[in-house]
C-alpha cells in the first residue's frame, strides 16, 4: 500500500467537501483584543477577530498577566512532574480550592484541557462501575463522547434536551444498574441551554449520577461566574460539574468539581489525569487570578451580554438571520460548506474581520454556519462594520434574508 498516496486522496476528499481546514496564522496582541496580526505570505495585517472563545478578553487582562509573570519568576517554567510525582505546585492546590468554591463543592482536580477532563472523568466513572449505562445528549461534545466510547459501557443517546426521551430511555434499563446522564449546560454550537432542573429529577427519580459540562458557561453566567449551576441555584443537584480555563478564563487547563469521594475516586484511577505531566504554574496562577477577578466582578459579565444583544438586534435589522438561543454564542447560518468557507475568505481578505467557517464533523451537514462571539471588548463600531459586512456579502451571495 502507498500510505502517502492513501492520506493524500482522504484529504482530497475534505478539500472537495469544501471542509478541508485552513488554520487563520495570527498573532494575538496582548492588551489590543479582539484585534490581532493576521499573517500571509504577502505581509501582516491587523484584523478583527469574532469567533475567539476567551469570550471575555480575560487571557489579555493586565491582573492576570501579572500573576503569569509573577508566577514564572517564582516556580519557573513547567510544573516538574506528573501530580503524583514532583508536579504537584502549590498554585494547582489553590486553584483546586478556588474552583470547588466557585461551583459550591467540595473539591475539584485539574486537567491539561477541557477535552481531558471529560474523557478521562467519563470513561473512569463509567467503566469502574460494572453494567453502567450512560445516558448522553445527542449533541454532547466530541470529549464526552470519546469517554463514553473509551468506557466500554453501554450509552444511550437521548434526543436533544428531550426529558421526556431521558425519562423513558432511563425507564428501559434495570432499575439496580448504575446509570450516568452526561449533559452539557450550554451548547457550543447552537447556544441553547439544558433544562438542567428537569434533567436532575428524572436523573432523581431513576437514581442516577448527573455530569454537567459547563465549559461555555463558567464565567459567564452566575453570580459569581459558577455557570448556568450557579445561576440557577442546581449545583449541590449535580455530581460532577466541569469546565475549562481556556474559554472565559483566558488560559489553559480543564477540571471537574464534585464531592471528596468522586474526586478523589478519579484523581485515584483515571489514566489522563494520573499519568500526564502537571500543568505550568504560571498557567494556575493566571487561571486563579482570572476567576477570582471574574467572582467578585460582574461587569465583564454585564458588558458580555450587552454585546450580544446589540450584535443580536443590529444582525435582526439587517435581515441577517441567525439562531435565536438564550446565550452568548450567535449562529449566523449559511448552511452550505463550500459557501460558508467562501464567506468567511471574504470576510477576512476584504474586510479585515476574521470569523472561522464551522462545518461537518463540528455541526451536522447542512447546518454549516459562522458561529460568532461578541466579547465585552468589541465596540460599537466593531458590531458596525461586522454587520455591514455580513449584509453586504449576503446580498451578493444571494442569501435569503429575514422578513
Ligand atoms: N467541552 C465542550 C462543550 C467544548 O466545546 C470544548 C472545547 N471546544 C471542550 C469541552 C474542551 O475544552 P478544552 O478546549 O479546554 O480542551
Amino acid at each position: 500500500m502507498n500510505y502517502e498516496d492513501y492520506f493524500r486522496r482522504q484529504l482530497d476528499g475534505l478539500r472537495r467537501e469544501g471542509r478541508y481546514r485552513v488554520f487563520a496564522d495570527l498573532e494575538r496582541k496582548a492588551g489590543a483584543f479582539p484585534r490581532a496580526a493576521h499573517h500571509t505570505p504577502s505581509g501582516e495585517r491587523e484584523v478583527t477577530v469574532w469567533c475567539s472563545n476567551d469570550y471575555l478578553g480575560m487571557g489579555q487582562h493586565p491582573k492576570v498577566l501579572a500573576a503569569m509573570h509573577e508566577a514564572l519568576d517564582r516556580c519557573g517554567a513547567g510544573a516538574g512532574g506528573t501530580r503524583n510525582i514532583a508536579g504537584t505546585n502549590h498554585y494547582h492546590v489553590l486553584l483546586e480550592a478556588e474552583l470547588a468554591d466557585l461551583h459550591g463543592k467540595q473539591a475539584a482536580l485539574l486537567f491539561n484541557s477541557g477535552y481531558v477532563s471529560n474523557w478521562t472523568t467519563l470513561s473512569t466513572l463509567a467503566s469502574r462501575m460494572p453494567g453502567c449505562v450512560i445516558l448522553s445528549d445527542e449533541l454532547n461534545h466530541a470529549s464526552m463522547i470519546e469517554g463514553m466510547k473509551h468506557s466500554r459501557c453501554a450509552t444511550r443517546v437521548f434526543r436533544h434536551n428531550d426529558v421526556a426521551d431521558l425519562r423513558s430511555k432511563l425507564s428501559d434499563l434495570d432499575r439496580d444498574a448504575p446509570k450516568l446522564i452526561a449533559f452539557e449546560a450550554v451548547y457550543s454550537m447552537d447556544g441553547d441551554i439544558a433544562p438542567i432542573a428537569d434533567i436532575c429529577d428524572v436523573a432523581d427519580e431513576h437514581g442516577a449520577l448527573t455530569y454537567l459540562d459547563e465549559v461555555h458557561a463558567t464565567g459567564l453566567y452566575g453570580p459569581r461566574g459558577g455557570g448556568i449551576s450557579d445561576r440557577e441555584g442546581l449545583s449541590d443537584r449535580l455530581t460532577v460539574i466541569e469546565g475549562t480555563l481556556a474559554k472565559a478564563f483566558g488560559v489553559i487547563g480543564g477540571y471537574i468539581t464534585g464531592s471528596h469521594t468522586v474526586c478523589d475516586f478519579v484523581r485515584s484511577f483515571a489514566s489522563g489525569f494520573i499519568f500526564s505531566s502537571a500543568l505550568p504554574p504560571a498557567v494556575a496562577a493566571g487561571a486563579l487570578t482570572s476567576i477570582r477577578h471574574l467572582k467578585a466582578s460582574s461587569h465583564e459579565r454585564e458588558r458580555h451580554q450587552d454585546r450580544v444583544a446589540t450584535l443580536r438586534r443590529k444582525l435582526d435589522q439587517a435581515g441577517v438571520q441567525h439562531l435565536d438561543n438564550p446565550s452568548h454564542i450567535v449562529p449566523v447560518m449559511v448552511r452550505d460548506p463550500v459557501l460558508c468557507k467562501e464567506i468567511s475568505d471574504t470576510l477576512l481578505d476584504r474586510y479585515g474581520i476574521y470569523v472561522q467557517p464551522i462545518n461537518y464533523p463540528t455541526v451536522a451537514r447542512g447546518t454549516e454556519r459562522l458561529r460568532i462571539t461578541p466579547s465585552p471588548l468589541h465596540s460599537d463600531a466593531d458590531i458596525d462594520a461586522l454587520v455591514t459586512a455580513l449584509s453586504e456579502i449576503w446580498a451578493e451571495v444571494g442569501l435569503a434574508r429575514a422578513a
